[in-house]
Protein backbone atom coordinates (compact mmCIF):
# COMPACT_ATOMS: atom_id res chain seq x y z
CA UNK A 1 0.00 0.00 0.00
CA UNK A 2 2.47 2.75 -1.08
CA UNK A 3 2.05 6.09 0.51
CA UNK A 4 2.00 9.46 -1.17
CA UNK A 5 2.69 13.01 0.44
CA UNK A 6 0.76 15.67 -1.40
CA UNK A 7 1.57 18.38 0.73
CA UNK A 8 2.70 18.96 4.52
CA UNK A 9 -0.43 17.31 6.62
CA UNK A 10 -2.05 15.52 3.46
CA UNK A 11 -1.21 12.00 2.32
CA UNK A 12 -2.77 9.38 -0.32
CA UNK A 13 -2.60 5.63 -0.47
CA UNK A 14 -3.55 4.03 -3.01
CA UNK A 15 -3.76 -0.07 -3.52
CA UNK A 16 -2.58 -2.84 -5.81
CA UNK A 17 -6.49 -3.70 -6.14
CA UNK A 18 -9.46 -2.26 -7.22
CA UNK A 19 -10.74 0.10 -4.94
CA UNK A 20 -10.84 4.50 -3.98
CA UNK A 21 -7.59 5.82 -3.30
CA UNK A 22 -7.84 7.28 0.35
CA UNK A 23 -6.62 10.41 1.12
CA UNK A 24 -5.70 11.50 4.75
CA UNK A 25 -5.58 15.08 5.96
CA UNK A 26 -4.02 15.83 9.55
CA UNK A 27 -5.60 18.98 11.32
CA UNK A 28 -4.60 19.49 14.59
CA UNK A 29 -5.47 16.55 16.47
CA UNK A 30 -8.16 15.40 13.78
CA UNK A 31 -7.63 12.71 10.90
CA UNK A 32 -9.88 13.28 8.11
CA UNK A 33 -10.09 10.28 5.45
CA UNK A 34 -11.52 11.24 2.37
CA UNK A 35 -13.34 7.83 1.15
CA UNK A 36 -11.98 4.20 2.23
CA UNK A 37 -11.17 2.02 -0.65
CA UNK A 38 -13.02 -1.60 -0.96
CA UNK A 39 -13.26 -3.69 1.47
CA UNK A 40 -10.92 -6.01 0.29
CA UNK A 41 -8.06 -3.23 0.93
CA UNK A 42 -8.77 -2.97 4.47
CA UNK A 43 -5.69 -4.40 5.68
CA UNK A 44 -3.13 -2.56 3.64
CA UNK A 45 -5.08 0.68 4.35
CA UNK A 46 -4.82 -0.03 7.99
CA UNK A 47 -0.89 -0.57 7.28
CA UNK A 48 -1.06 2.85 5.63
CA UNK A 49 -2.28 4.37 8.11
CA UNK A 50 -0.04 2.85 10.76
CA UNK A 51 3.20 4.34 8.40
CA UNK A 52 1.28 7.32 9.06
CA UNK A 53 0.96 6.73 12.98
CA UNK A 54 -2.54 7.44 12.74
CA UNK A 55 -4.20 4.60 14.99
CA UNK A 56 -7.79 4.05 13.41
CA UNK A 57 -9.37 4.73 16.56
CA UNK A 58 -8.23 8.30 16.01
CA UNK A 59 -9.57 8.96 12.72
CA UNK A 60 -12.68 11.41 13.57
CA UNK A 61 -13.56 12.71 10.22
CA UNK A 62 -14.74 10.13 7.12
CA UNK A 63 -16.03 12.45 4.08
CA UNK A 64 -17.43 10.03 1.35
CA UNK A 65 -17.38 12.02 -2.67
CA UNK A 66 -19.89 9.02 -2.98
CA UNK A 67 -21.06 5.81 -2.12
CA UNK A 68 -20.14 3.17 -4.21
CA UNK A 69 -18.61 0.13 -2.72
CA UNK A 70 -15.10 0.93 -3.42
CA UNK A 71 -15.31 3.66 -1.27
CA UNK A 72 -16.90 3.01 0.96
CA UNK A 73 -15.68 -0.49 2.19
CA UNK A 74 -13.77 0.16 5.25
CA UNK A 75 -16.20 2.81 6.91
CA UNK A 76 -16.55 0.02 9.35
CA UNK A 77 -13.06 -0.12 10.80
CA UNK A 78 -12.88 3.19 12.41
CA UNK A 79 -15.75 3.11 15.22
CA UNK A 80 -15.02 7.11 16.10
CA UNK A 81 -15.21 8.29 12.91
CA UNK A 82 -18.04 10.34 11.81
CA UNK A 83 -19.20 9.71 7.95
CA UNK A 84 -20.11 12.72 6.13
CA UNK A 85 -21.96 12.26 2.84
CA UNK A 86 -24.27 14.50 0.47
CA UNK A 87 -27.29 14.05 3.27
CA UNK A 88 -25.06 15.09 6.22
CA UNK A 89 -22.49 17.42 4.93
CA UNK A 90 -23.96 20.55 6.00
CA UNK A 91 -23.20 19.60 9.47
CA UNK A 92 -19.41 19.07 8.84
CA UNK A 93 -18.30 22.10 11.47
CA UNK A 94 -14.52 22.20 9.50
CA UNK A 95 -14.63 25.75 7.30
CA UNK A 96 -11.04 24.76 5.93
CA UNK A 97 -12.24 22.55 3.99
CA UNK A 98 -14.59 23.48 0.88
CA UNK A 99 -17.77 21.05 -0.68
CA UNK A 100 -18.55 21.22 -3.91
CA UNK A 101 -21.41 19.35 -4.78
CA UNK A 102 -20.75 17.71 -8.27
CA UNK A 103 -24.09 15.36 -9.71
CA UNK A 104 -23.21 13.35 -12.47
CA UNK A 105 -21.32 10.31 -11.78
CA UNK A 106 -23.92 9.50 -9.01
CA UNK A 107 -26.51 12.02 -8.22
CA UNK A 108 -25.01 12.58 -4.34
CA UNK A 109 -21.32 12.84 -5.61
CA UNK A 110 -19.08 15.73 -3.91
CA UNK A 111 -15.96 17.13 -4.27
CA UNK A 112 -13.87 18.70 -1.40
CA UNK A 113 -10.91 21.43 -1.92
CA UNK A 114 -8.42 21.75 0.94
CA UNK A 115 -6.23 24.49 0.33
CA UNK A 116 -4.57 24.07 -3.05
CA UNK A 117 -5.35 19.89 -3.56
CA UNK A 118 -8.67 19.07 -5.44
CA UNK A 119 -10.47 15.68 -4.04
CA UNK A 120 -12.48 15.05 -7.10
CA UNK A 121 -13.54 11.56 -6.21
CA UNK A 122 -14.83 9.75 -9.54
CA UNK A 123 -15.93 13.57 -11.27
CA UNK A 124 -12.79 13.97 -12.42
CA UNK A 125 -9.68 12.53 -12.93
CA UNK A 126 -6.09 13.00 -14.17
CA UNK A 127 -6.85 11.93 -18.35
CA UNK A 128 -10.72 12.00 -18.17
CA UNK A 129 -13.95 12.08 -16.28
CA UNK A 130 -16.17 9.69 -14.51
CA UNK A 131 -19.22 7.19 -16.03
CA UNK A 132 -22.18 8.63 -16.26
CA UNK A 133 -23.86 5.44 -17.63
CA UNK A 134 -24.98 3.75 -14.05
CA UNK A 135 -28.29 3.46 -13.01
CA UNK A 136 -27.80 6.35 -10.49
CA UNK A 137 -25.60 8.53 -12.81
CA UNK A 138 -27.45 12.05 -13.94
CA UNK A 139 -25.46 12.36 -17.28
CA UNK A 140 -26.78 15.84 -18.16
CA UNK A 141 -25.48 17.18 -14.88
CA UNK A 142 -22.09 15.82 -15.70
CA UNK A 143 -20.49 18.96 -17.82
CA UNK A 144 -21.68 21.47 -15.01
CA UNK A 145 -20.42 19.56 -12.64
CA UNK A 146 -16.70 18.90 -14.45
CA UNK A 147 -16.89 22.88 -15.15
CA UNK A 148 -17.19 23.65 -11.80
CA UNK A 149 -14.05 21.84 -10.70
CA UNK A 150 -12.04 22.97 -13.75
CA UNK A 151 -12.63 26.89 -12.74
CA UNK A 152 -11.80 26.19 -8.99
CA UNK A 153 -8.29 27.44 -7.62
CA UNK A 154 -6.69 24.10 -7.22
CA UNK A 155 -2.98 23.19 -8.07
CA UNK A 156 -3.06 19.62 -7.13
CA UNK A 157 -5.87 17.00 -8.88
CA UNK A 158 -6.45 14.14 -6.03
CA UNK A 159 -8.71 11.99 -7.93
CA UNK A 160 -10.80 8.90 -6.85
CA UNK A 161 -8.78 6.43 -8.62
CA UNK A 162 -4.89 7.34 -9.96
ZN1 LIG B 1 -17.97 5.65 -8.26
Amino acid sequence: MPTNKLSENVFQIYFKKFGSCVYVIKIGKDNILIDTSSEENGQELLDGLEKLKINPRDVHIILLTHRHYDHIGNIYLFPNAKVYDESNINELALIMIRTIKVPGHTKDSLAFLYKDILFSGDTLFHNGIGRTDLRESIPEKMADSVNKLKHLDYSFLAPGHI
